[in-house]
């Protein structure tokens, strides 16, 4: 995983939006959301509220899907 560039607090896990095909990687403290690019500490940053609104979906972690183990469960 990707320590955040942005606010530095947290790592940016890799997760699905629930029923669809998109993956992204947010960062589990500030919300900011890389959908195709690499992290990076450079705006536009994306937060989660406006990707989601994209999907019709509320920005709730309840609609994604999590793809990898957040720092709770790393070794
Ligand atoms: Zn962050």
């Amino acid at each position: 995983m990707i320590w955040c560039p942005r606010c530095e607090q947290g790592w940016v896990v890799k997760c699905r939006v629930v029923g669809t095909e998109e993956t992204f990687g947010i960062c589990e403290e500030c919300d900011t959301v890389w959908a195709a690019e690499e992290p990076s500490s450079r705006p536009p940053f994306t937060i989660l509220d406006e990707y989601m609104e994209k999907f019709g979906k509320a920005p709730l972690w309840s609609n994604l899907e999590r793809l990898e183990k957040g720092t709770e469960t790393a070794s």
